[in-house]
Formats: C-alpha cells, structure tokens, sequence
C-alpha cells in the first residue's frame, strides 16, 4: 500500500482484503468455503468475547475486532457481495427503528409481536 493510499475507507479496506486473498489463493484453496469462513468468523468472536470476559487491554480487543472485520469483508468477497451497499441499506432501515429497554439494556427493533 502506498503512503498515498486513504486507507480511511471502505474501498481501500476491500482491495487490502481481496490482495490477501489473493495471496494464497484463498478461492481455489477452500479459504473462500462459507462454512469454513463461519468457523473462523466465530473463532474471531469467541476472542472478541475473551478479551472482555478476562478485562484484557483495550489493545487486545482492537486487534480481535480487527480480525473479524477482515474475516467479515472477506466473506463479502468470498460470497460476492457489496458490503459497502448492504451496510448503508441496513443502516438506513435501523436508524428507522424504534428502541425498547429490556432488562436494563436498550434494544433496537422491529417489535412486530408487541
Ligand atoms: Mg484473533
């Protein structure tokens, strides 16, 4: 990556991720498998939850979220998909939703059995 690069994007994000696909031929190599893809995103996840069920460093949890975005982007590449599109979709209907607190903690939702 040049030091031109805005790496403050989705796009450069992408290209990063497809470059190490790339790499070690991540589709002809079984890397691209979804459900080998949704073991790992939730090895990821499990590291995520480690490092606040252990109080581990802010540092610690940077990289693991980290991790997960780079297996979540990947996915997107692995499946064929705009993530950048459905992001944008997505948020838009959720910031059209309405917010409940259940149990001490606020919830963002549709509510359709109220
Ligand atoms: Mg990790």
């Amino acid at each position: 990556m040049t030091q031109t690069t805005n790496t403050d994007s989705y796009q450069a994000m992408l290209a990063a991720v497809q470059a190490f696909h790339d790499k070690h031929d991540f589709k002809n190599t079984g890397g691209e498998d979804m459900l080998y893809r949704i073991a790992l995103m939730s090895e990821e996840l499990g590291e995520v939850a480690e490092c606040v069920t252990k109080g581990k460093p802010v540092e610690a949890l940077s990289e693991e979220v980290a991790d997960l975005l780079i297996l979540i982007i990947g996915t997107a590449v692995s499946a064929d998909f705009d993530l950048n599109q459905a992001f944008w979709k997505k948020m838009d209907r959720l910031m059209q939703r309405e917010s409940k607190m259940i149990d001490g903690r606020i919830r963002v939702s549709e509510f359709r059995d109220k």
